[in-house]
């Protein structure tokens, strides 16, 4: 199975009203990290009401709490509320507490998986391999309906070996058409690390980002299409004017940390960040 942009767009995005606030519980988080207080897993944050809905959340970016801004489950916290454990909230359910917060860090992790698979098949560059990608994504999305126990049973590196084989694959035959067009592309620079950078005069395009420590950099008006930003850190990098609206394996969570406006252009299943344009 896989998503048309409106079905990705509700299955692997963030709806908190689904959700019992899981990931203001389940998480361990910190000050340093952006979060409102050190905390440890299975804890629910002092903000987090008895409604499961936070107490500040308009005023989380004022705040400047960036890591509950830029956190993203992928949908898996609708997907343990309301299929895992139909509906049965942890605070009444105080024995599988701990449980349903363990299922949901395994769930997120398969979530994103299929958030990059759905990507991957989405891109016709890589046609030769839509089949491989595709069975992948049936195999990873049945798993995602497992019981709590088999859940977390699951041996979630092997499978994640598994997908980030197929989505090498994909990056390689994206990107490489892109250098075969443009042979000047050879010094595309790989596993970029350049905080702080001012990266306006590089060709990006098609570029190997993969985990690229791009903190703070200048990408103001870069063009990034067919660039794979898959891990890479984008916090405070500049993309205003830039267009990532063709790049690959680039999440929500990492266009929150960044600072953008109404002329970035980003891939249809992301939202432009409300604050990008204040
Ligand atoms: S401040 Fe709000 S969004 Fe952040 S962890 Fe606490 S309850 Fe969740």
């Amino acid at each position: 199975m896989t998503y048309s942009d409106t079905e990705l767009y509700k299955n692997l995005r963030v709806d908190c009203e689904k959700c019992f606030g899981l990931c203001c519980v389940a998480l361990y988080f910190s000050k340093s990290e952006g979060f409102p207080t050190d905390k440890v897993a299975g804890k629910p944050c002092t903000n987090l009401q008895s409604n499961f809905r936070c107490s500040i959340h308009t005023n989380l970016r004022n705040q400047g709490l960036k890591g509950c801004t830029a956190y993203d489950c992928f949908g898996a916290g609708q997907k343990v509320a309301q299929i895992t454990y139909n509906g049965c909230d942890w605070s009444k359910e105080k024995e599988s507490s701990n449980q349903m917060f363990d299922v949901f860090l395994v769930m997120r992790q398969l979530h994103e998986m299929l958030w990059y698979l759905n990507q991957a098949i989405s891109l016709k560059e890589n046609i030769s391999i839509h089949d491989k990608i595709r069975f992948m994504i049936e195999e990873t999305d049945k798993l995602t309906y497992l019981n709590p126990d088999s859940l977390i049973e699951l041996d979630i590196p092997s499978h994640q070996d598994k997908v980030n084989a197929l989505l090498f694959e994909t990056s390689e035959i994206v990107r490489n058409k892109v250098c075969f067009v443009k042979s000047k592309t050879k010094n595309i620079p790989r596993g970029l690390d350049c905080i702080g950078s001012d990266l306006r005069k590089i060709d990006l395009k098609g570029a190997n980002l993969r985990g690229a420590f791009l903190i703070a950099t200048n990408l103001r008006g870069v063009d990034l299409s067919k660039a794979d930003l898959i891990g890479a850190d984008l916090r405070d990098a500049d993309l205003r004017g830039a267009n990532l609206s063709e790049c690959i394996f680039i999440t929500q969570s990492q266009i929150n940390t960044a600072k953008g406006d109404s002329n970035t252009k980003l891939p249809k299943s992301l939202n432009r960040p409300p604050y990008w344009l204040e």
